[in-house]
């Protein structure tokens, strides 16, 4: 061990590696230097000097978690009165006029919070799903990147959109979508503004139009052609409720997943958000396609959207599976850890006892995240070479007196469900369970004003 590392965390209960073979090292430690993992190993091994030490006594080391859909925009309306109850549609439809409102002070401000939430939480990179273009609301992604930037988790902005409003029977109204050109010339513009695709890369940005019934098969099938070009991912909703299959049998005579193919997007640069409804021959269709899936679960609870979704299947038919919290305003609480708990618990709901366990879950979290995303081995995962994030989480003395045996299960049966350290890229952006950000007081009175603001003034 020539070098010293820039960050050892030593010593902990057990290291949950991840890794193809779910190594697990108890005692273990992971050391990060230049912002990327230089080693790993267990307590009979000798550790490297570091420029900085984390005890991680007591406590379990992961992987950082992977977020793999949120709308950090919808934070501005968390349990917003007039909507809460609503189905999927009824939720929409009584929110876009608020979103209408959003400009690149409120996108700023809602992804810098919703950011240092996620950290809080254990989550070390997030895709977000920003699909609103409100005409006089100027870059929303430019805004939520510099909020990024400064909060420092690993970031995959989607360049979302909508094209078909109201008058085209569509649910949202006219104030908030675009035309398919703009659509397309403003995705190239970020992805040439922002993109990088290089190792390590802090951010990357991925083209998503909103879903089946918010924008156009033309729009469809031009953003996959452009993704080709490009090399970028693809991101949508898709079979997220039964509504949506009532849309696209009516309109386009096929169901979700059919137009889905129709459309061009049946292809690994594809992931996808929910996807609850999928018969058996369109979970092969998807898992042969090697299209990825974000399952979120407390999203799909609270809309009361009717299904679970078939993760071990989706699996067993080869579609990699993340998990995502979903929008803060049909979720409201923005915790990768809630959601892996919950997965385990519908996971066992839907397939029985032994049909999830905390280590699948936390596998989904991490590796089926990073896959999602198309980082297989630069993240989720505390391998040789990969990122250098990682969370440290405590183990409660009350939360987990009695949890004696088995430490990952303990993680997610027993809590705490904060992290006490967040790392991304050897960086400590959560210490001692506190965000360190500065200004957070700040933020918090600014995106307190906005969100009064929204909430006041609905656009039509
Ligand atoms: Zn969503």
């Amino acid at each position: 061990m020539s070098r010293t590392a820039d960050l050892l965390v030593r010593n902990a209960a057990l290291v949950a590696t991840c890794d193809g073979a779910g190594r697990e090292l108890p005692g273990g430690w992971v050391a990060v230097t230049d912002g990327l993992i230089t080693a790993v190993g267990a307590a009979a091994e000798p550790a490297p000097e570091a420029a900085r030490t984390i005890d991680a006594a007591g406590c379990l080391v992961t992987p950082g978690l992977v977020n793999t859909h949120h709308h950090l925009y919808q934070n501005l309306t968390r349990a917003f009165a007039p909507a809460v109850n609503g189905t999927l549609f009824e939720w929409l439809t009584r929110l876009y006029p608020v979103w209408a409102g959003i400009d690149e002070e409120a996108s700023y401000l809602a992804a810098w919070v919703g950011l240092a939430e996620l950290a809080l939480g254990g989550c070390t990179s997030t895709a977000d799903h920003l699909y609103i273009a409100p005409r006089a609301g100027g870059d929303l992604w430019a805004a939520e990147i510099a909020a990024a930037r400064e909060v420092g988790l690993r970031f995959h902005p989607t360049r979302g959109s909508m094209t078909v409003s109201r008058k085209d029977g569509g649910l949202p109204p006219d104030s908030v979508v675009q035309d398919d050109d703009a659509v397309l010339a403003d995705s190239e513009r970020l992805v040439a503004a922002f993109h990088d695709p290089s190792p390590a890369s802090m951010l990357r940005v991925a083209l998503a139009p909103c879903s089946p019934f918010s924008v156009s098969p033309a729009l469809m099938t031009a953003t996959a052609e452009l993704a080709e070009r490009l090399d970028v991912r693809l991101h949508t909703h898709l079979a997220e409720d039964l509504d949506e299959d009532g849309y696209c049998l009516e309109r386009f005579g096929r169901r979700p997943v059919d137009q889905f193919a129709e459309v061009g997007w049946l292809t690994s640069r594809a992931w996808v958000a929910h996807c609850i409804y999928p018969d058996v021959s369109e979970i092969a269709r998807l898992g042969a396609a090697g299209v990825g899936v974000a399952h979120c679960p407390s999203s799909n609870m609270i809309l009361g959207n009717g299904r679970i979704c078939p993760v071990r299947d989706l699996h067993a038919a080869g579609a990699a599976v993340g998990l995502g919290c979903d929008g803060s305003s049909s979720n409201d609480m923005a915790s990768l850890w809630l959601e892996a708990r919950t997965a385990l618990l519908l996971g066992k709901m839907r397939g029985g006892a032994a049909a999830a366990t905390a280590r699948d879950v936390l596998n989904l979290a991490t590796r089926g995240g990073a896959a999602c995303l198309g980082r297989m081995g630069e993240i989720g995962e505390l391998t040789v070479g990969a990122c250098g994030d990682l969370v440290v989480w405590a183990a409660d003395p009350i939360a987990h007196a009695g949890a004696c045996t088995d430490p990952v299960e303990a993680w997610l049966r027993c809590g705490p469900g904060r992290a006490r350290e967040t790392v991304v890229a050897g960086r400590v952006l959560v210490e001692d369970g506190t965000q360190l950000l500065a200004g957070i007081d700040d933020v918090l009175a600014r995106h307190r004003a906005v969100a009064v603001r929204l909430q006041n003034a609905q656009v039509g």
